[in-house]
């Protein structure tokens, strides 16, 4: 694993915090989760850190870029993991699933959230988690004087908009962990709390 973080560090590939990575393996372990979906492989890091915990955990993550596919890939293998993790190299706008997930981690473009949170919740079974990754963005998110650049604006709004987009979900109750870059964490509402809120 120090290599893959190594490699990611050179390069510049924002694979998941220490701290982040480490909760998320423990809220896998504590909810039984088995079967995952995440968006955005980068190099394989995050979903080779979370189908180690143990062999019947299931992976499927999806990577719009071909060379950090291949990457991935070459990772996947050395870890033999290839049988837990299934990479599709496409971009997640396009990719259709049919089965049904514990838990689906977004972890990809930052103006994308709320469209893979809505396409992906189909595919999220009765008691699942929906986790996204980056909801700080090294704290810019929170304050405003650290925004230099008019990107950096520009993202930080469109987390702003997901973050609103969370808050105001009525099927959805979200809470916010500050580990790595800040994580968010969605479940549904439970069926009751739905019918005497309406
Ligand atoms: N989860 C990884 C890090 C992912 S970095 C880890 O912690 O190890 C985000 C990745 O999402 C990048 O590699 C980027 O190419 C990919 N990405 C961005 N937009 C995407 C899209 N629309 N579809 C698929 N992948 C996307
Ligand atoms: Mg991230």
């Amino acid at each position: 694993m120090i290599e893959i973080e190594m490699f990611a560090r050179e390069n510049n590939i924002p694979i998941m915090q220490k701290d982040g990575i480490l909760y998320l393996i423990e809220y896998i372990k504590r909810n039984n989760v088995k079967k995952i979906l995440e968006i955005g492989t980068a190099i394989g890091y995050s979903s080779i850190m979370m189908a180690s915990i143990n062999k019947e955990i299931r992976v499927t993550t999806i990577e719009k870029d071909k060379e950090r596919y291949n990457i991935a890939i070459s990772n996947i293998k050395k870890h033999n993991l290839d049988d837990q993790i299934k990479v599709i190299c496409k971009d997640a706008c396009e990719v259709n699933l049919k089965e049904k997930f514990d838990l689906i981690f977004i972890d990809a473009a930052k103006g994308k959230n709320i469209l893979f949170f809505n396409k992906f919740k189909e595919n999220l079974s009765k008691e699942g988690t929906i986790i996204t990754d980056n909801l700080s963005f090294h704290g810019l998110v929170e304050d405003s004087n650290l925004i230099k650049t008019k990107n950096q604006k520009g993202i930080v709004k469109k987390i702003k908009d997901y973050i609103y987009f969370l808050d105001n979900n009525i099927e959805f109750v979200t809470k916010y962990v500050k580990v790595g870059d800040t994580i968010s964490i969605s479940r549904r509402r439970p069926n009751d709390e739905l019918n005497s809120s309406s």
